[in-house]
């Protein structure tokens, strides 16, 4: 195996990348459509949008893989960003460089790899968008030509900041390191502890300036049978599927955290009950809508929710706000489950 170089501009590639401030920030919706479209376009099982940090590399959308970053050292993108073209590895069993590499010869098994650099608008190449396939693979010109179109997507959405005023707040306040733990690490969405201080932040702003804001209970209905018959890590597949569904279905300026194992919060500034209402239709339905892939094939997954609202000029606490959603929550499992039921 063959470690990658560092690039002839690693400082000014690594200020570059850290000025974005988008190391350990939740996923996106943004991304993940990208991740998506990539993964579906070109037939493969693993697509990922990563930065190349220090030592390690990070994704910033991961669809098909269960961890969230690999040590720079093994990786394959520490060796596209040393180039302006994409690098494409046929097979990576028959690759000086990669065919005794931890990735090759175990978990994820990678045989095949493409990965277009992306670079900030001044030219410094921040990570890649790749493909990742366990079978050997070429790879075609036009493809070649289509993944630089999507890199170039990416490449847009990186140059931008789209995050709700108190999300943003919280990441430009802390370091990189305080914000690793400020994120879940199977869903990659804010953790119970962050999604609670937002909570109080939008409650106290919408108190302030006389908004709305409602909030979205939302627990996956009949999990610990997903875990028994599929098992554990099919559960956790569920789970961070759930976070992505939750994800595409919010504005940017809504928050979504992990409340708990199998539950998460949806905050929703400036939002009354009846749009509130039809976004937890939007998630329960996005969830019921279509199977998902995990554990031995197909999965039918549903959720219930359970809404609350405190209205314009109203006062309430953060606390007041959840109480209130759990007890709809408890109301929609009660009647029957994959439904939404407001407070
Ligand atoms: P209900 O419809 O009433 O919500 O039923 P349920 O089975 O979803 O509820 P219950 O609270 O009994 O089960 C939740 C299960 O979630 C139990 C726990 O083992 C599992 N769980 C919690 N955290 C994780 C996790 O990180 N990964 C996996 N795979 N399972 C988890
Ligand atoms: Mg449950
Ligand atoms: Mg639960």
């Amino acid at each position: 195996m063959i470690e990658p170089a560092s690039p002839a501009d690693e400082d000014r590639r690594l200020a570059a990348l850290r000025a974005l401030r988008i190391l350990d920030t939740p996923s996106e919706e943004r991304f993940d459509r990208i991740t998506r479209t990539a993964r579906r376009m070109f037939g493969v099982p693993i697509a990922l949008i990563t930065l190349v940090d220090g030592d390690r590399q990070w994704f910033k959308s991961c669809q098909g893989l269960g961890v969230n970053e690999t040590a720079r050292s093994i990786s394959f993108c520490g060796h596209a960003i040393l180039n302006d073209a994409p690098m494409v590895v046929a097979d990576a069993a028959a690759d000086p460089r990669f065919h005794d590499n931890p990735l090759v010869t175990g978990d994820p098994n990678i045989r095949f790899y493409a990965g277009c650099p992306l670079k900030s608008p001044d030219g410094a190449k921040l990570g890649t968008l790749c493909l990742i396939g366990r079978e050997p693979r070429t790879f075609s010109t036009e493809e070649v030509v289509a993944l630089q179109d999507l890199a170039a997507w990416a490449e847009g959405e990186l140059s931008q900041v789209r995050l709700g005023e108190t999300q943003l707040a919280l990441i430009q306040e802390r370091d990189e390191f305080k914000r690793r733990a400020m994120i879940d690490a199977l869903t990659q969405v804010w953790n119970r502890g962050t999604i609670i201080e937002i909570l109080k932040a939008e409650v106290a702003r919408a108190a302030r300036q006389s908004h709305a804001l409602s909030v979205a209970m939302v627990d996956c209905d009949r999990f610990k049978e997903i875990n028994d018959t599929q098992g554990h890590a099919a559960g956790d597949a569920v789970l961070r599927e759930l976070a992505q569904r939750f994800r595409g279905a919010i504005r940017a300026y809504d928050a979504v955290g992990r409340y708990g194992g199998e539950e998460f919060l949806v905050v929703l500034p400036d939002c009354t009950s009846p749009p509130a209402r039809a976004l937890s239709e939007r998630l329960r339905e996005g969830v019921a809508g279509a199977a998902f892939e995990a554990g031995k094939g197909k999965l039918a997954v549903t959720v219930s929710v359970g809404v609350a609202t405190m209205d314009r000029g109203a006062v309430a606490t953060a606390e007041d706000l959840v109480a209130a959603a759990d007890d709809a929550l408890y109301r929609a499992k009660a009647a029957g489950r994959n439904r939404v039921e407001t407070a």
